[in-house]
């Protein structure tokens, strides 16, 4: 059985403030709960592994090297040395505003492996490549070219994350979300054998709500979330939790 994985992706929201949310969704926790991740802000991070109870913290960036003269910057080794085990790559809001390569986020998921986290390695089609019938030539595109070689199940976590859901409240149908995964899992498999292939954990993000999070966890190859503005609040995202325990 494939792990399940709640992630939260706080995006650039929340102080210190926010860590309440957090202690609040650590004693609401269901007990068979999947792996639940929350990932702040980076100044949070520290405090967030501090505060955090049963609950994984994760970055939302890192640099591909592991030091060095890159201003504003952080690397995978600061972000292991805050407590965090995980860190998103491949965003799409970071390869669009900073206009990051498939060749950049497989850089990005190596340092993170070097440094002992596990990448959350996003993928996801724009709004027009979905209205060209271009969406599994960009998945295929990017799995290609961002996942390094050497992934496995317990290295690795991949978010399916449309562009053109993310924040707006549209939400692919059940069978456009089956269709993607499934063809995430055929190409996981075709490169990396069954067995890994099989077991690397692929989660779904682009409004997943309180109320919809039932039905997209019902396709086979949909192994958990990752949610941005419904993570904000424990009172959302711990029935999104439920939803998968
Ligand atoms: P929303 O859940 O706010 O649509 O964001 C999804 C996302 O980008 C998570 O990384």
């Amino acid at each position: 059985m494939r792990r399940k994985i709640a992630a939260g992706n706080w995006k650039m929201n929340g102080t210190s403030a926010a860590l309440a949310e957090l202690e609040q969704l650590g004693t609401s926790l269901p007990q068979n709960a999947p792996t639940v991740i929350i990932c702040p802000p980076a100044p949070l991070l520290f405090r967030a592994c501090e505060a955090a109870k049963g609950i994984a913290i994760g970055a939302q960036d890192c640099h591909m090297q592991s030091s060095g003269a890159y201003t504003g910057d952080i690397s995978a080794g600061m972000i292991a040395d805050s407590g965090a085990t995980y860190v998103i790559v491949g965003h799409s809001e970071r390869r669009d505003a900073h206009e990051e390569t498939n060749a950049m986020v497989r850089d990005k998921a190596e340092a993170a492996w070097a440094a002992g986290l596990t990448p959350i390695l996003c993928i996801g089609e724009a709004l027009e490549d979905r209205e060209a019938d271009n969406t599994l030539n960009i998945i295929g595109g990017q799995l290609a070219g961002s996942l390094p070689s050497d992934v496995s199940a317990e290295n690795t976590v991949i978010a399916y994350e449309p562009i053109w859901a993310i924040g707006t409240g549209k939400v692919p149908t059940l069978e456009q979300i089956i269709e993607v995964h499934d063809f995430i899992r055929s190409r996981l498999i075709a490169r990396f054998g069954e067995d890994i292939g099989n077991a690397i954990p692929l989660l779904y993000g682009g409004s997943v709500k309180p109320d919809n999070a039932a039905t997209i966890f019902k396709a086979e190859n949909v192994d958990g979330a990752l949610v941005g503005g419904a993570s904000l609040k424990a009172s959302d995202f711990a029935p999104i939790i439920a939803a998968l325990a």
